[in-house]
């Protein structure tokens, strides 16, 4: 009998798998890792492309962001699914094309040459990107969070200006604005653990400083936070970041960025030392090129079996993936689609029917802080508070692939948000903090900069002013980047 525990899977193909159709995954995210888990007992050879070794739990990334996890706790090697899918090969490259005539993808692998391998059946799973929306000023100066690496690239910009602002919080008394554009469940989490983050740690680590030095706003075209939840979660979430210091500008489009402030669509200038980007998705671009059928959002026009629209063999899954009646941009969806695309070419090898695709709805959750998190679950309801919480954070333990991520995640969660804010002991999770390049920046932007000692761009070094209106400053006659 085999124990679990005790034995795994050979890593080694079947010996007559060399003859196996050949499967190329397009994307180790969430619908490729999956597919290749579903591909595990079919009669085909597999190769998993991803620019990255790793795999990315996006849903958790606001936490490295803020310096609750590790980076390693969110990402998983791809070279570890061949445990339980010896059939499967990674490969690190950029696709940069795919010619559906020819059954070929091609790969950038930094090297001269040309790259092509051939496939049999295709999955395109290469996800989507951040986009800008032709913000002047953003992709120079605002911070997105897609990647791993981004979300490092926020924790440490955070923890440089926080020792930048603490040198001279004795006597320049300015604050650390922290902007979020986007109001989606992604900024409401991002802005809920930096407002925790000030309530329960930035006294104690940051005694020279007053905690109301860390100022966070979110900013949201719309007038209510995270739409795709009902009103009254809308009106939660909303209340429970105000109870914890953080303020929300609703109802204003950012018109352009510059290295400290936003300009809303009202030509209000709001002072931002720090903005992160968290207002939307799209299909990146050179998928245009592809030669294949895309919907009016670029997403790729799948139907029934996920199957790209006239181009048998080739399968989409994820958010790039858009039937007639797309599917929210989200991990359950991924997940489902990348099992369902690669179960339909297994049924296809063993000449069996495919089945059609058909989405189980198991829920939306999104967390705004330390025990609050909502949760709308089909057949269940709605659950908020603790128990959403609780809730939250038992899904988002056990669905993350890898035992080692799983524990980790356990692991720093429970150090972050164990105990009460009498016994907590404070330790976040911090890399390369240079503030000294902070501070070099701070000086040379200040042709740039509205706010703060030595601005010259149009602003006063009149920080009372700016600090009138709680991270907002109303300015008639703006002087424009
Ligand atoms: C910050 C953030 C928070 C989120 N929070 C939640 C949440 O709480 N709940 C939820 O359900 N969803 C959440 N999402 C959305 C969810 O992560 C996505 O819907 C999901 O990742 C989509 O899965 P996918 O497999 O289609 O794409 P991805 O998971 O994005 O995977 C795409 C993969 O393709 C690779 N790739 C892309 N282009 C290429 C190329 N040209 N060559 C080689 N490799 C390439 C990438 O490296 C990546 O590994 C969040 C997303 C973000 C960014």
């Amino acid at each position: 009998m085999v124990m679990p525990f005790l034995s795994r899977r050979p890593t080694v193909p079947a010996k007559d798998g060399a003859s196996w159709p050949h499967v190329i995954i397009l994307g180790g995210g969430f619908a490729g890792a999956h597919a290749v888990g579903a591909l595990r007992d079919a009669r085909v050879r597999v190769t998993l492309i991803d620019r990255n070794v790793y795999k990315t739990f996006q849903p958790l990334l606001y936490q490295v962001a803020t310096a609750g996890l590790n980076p390693g706790d969110v990402t998983m090697f791809l070279r570890g699914l061949s445990l339980k899918v010896p059939n499967m090969r990674y490969r690190q490259g950029e696709v940069e094309g795919v010619d559906p005539e020819r059954k070929v993808v091609s790969l950038n692998e930094g090297q001269k040459g040309q790259h092509e391998i051939g496939y049999d059946y295709l999955i395109v799973a290469n996800g989507a990107t951040t986009t800008y929306f032709g913000t002047p000023g953003a992709e120079e100066h605002a911070m997105p969070m897609y990647t791993r690496s981004q979300s490092l690239a926020i924790r440490d910009r955070i923890f440089s200006e926080l020792e930048r602002s603490s040198r001279e919080s004795a006597y320049m008394h300015d604050k650390l604005h922290v902007c979020i554009v986007g109001g989606g469940p992604t900024g409401v989490e991002i802005a809920g653990a930096l407002a925790d983050f000030r309530l329960q740690e930035l006294d104690i680590l940051y005694p020279e400083m007053d905690p109301g030095t860390l100022q966070v706003t979110v900013l949201q075209r719309g007038g209510e936070l995270i739409k795709e939840f009902s009103p009254h979660f809308r009106e939660y979430a909303a209340e429970e970041l105000e109870d914890r210091g953080v303020f929300l500008k609703l109802g204003h489009g950012v018109k352009s960025v510059g290295y400290d402030h936003v300009v809303l669509d009202d030509d209000s200038i709001l002072e931002s030392d720090i903005t992160i980007w968290a207002a939307g998705v799209a299909i990146p671009d050179s998928v245009s090129e592809w030669g294949l059928p895309q919907d009016k959002r670029g997403r790729l026009a799948v139907d029934d079996y996920l199957q790209v629209k006239g181009h048998p063999g080739v399968y989409a899954a994820g958010d790039i993936a858009g039937q007639d009646d797309p599917l929210p941009q989200l991990a359950q969806p991924a997940i489902q689609m990348g099992q369902a695309a690669a179960r339909a070419i297994a049924a296809e090898v063993a000449g069996k029917p495919r089945k059609a695709f058909k989405y189980t709805d198991l829920g939306t959750m999104a967390t705004i802080g330390r025990h609050a998190a909502i949760a709308q679950i089909p057949h269940v309801g709605g659950l908020s508070g603790s128990v959403g919480w609780a809730a939250w954070l038992g899904v988002h333990i056990t669905k993350m692939i890898g035992h080692r991520n799983q524990r980790a995640v356990a692991m720093n969660l429970l150090s972050l948000y164990g105990g009460t804010r009498a016994t907590h002991q404070p330790n976040p999770v911090v890399g390369e903090v240079d503030s000294l390049r902070a501070a070099g920046i701070f000086e040379r932007q200040a042709p740039n900069r509205k706010f703060g000692k030595g601005a010259r761009a149009g602003g006063s070094d009149d920080q009372q002013a700016a600090d009138a209106a709680p991270g907002a400053r109303e300015v008639s006659d703006p002087v424009k980047d």
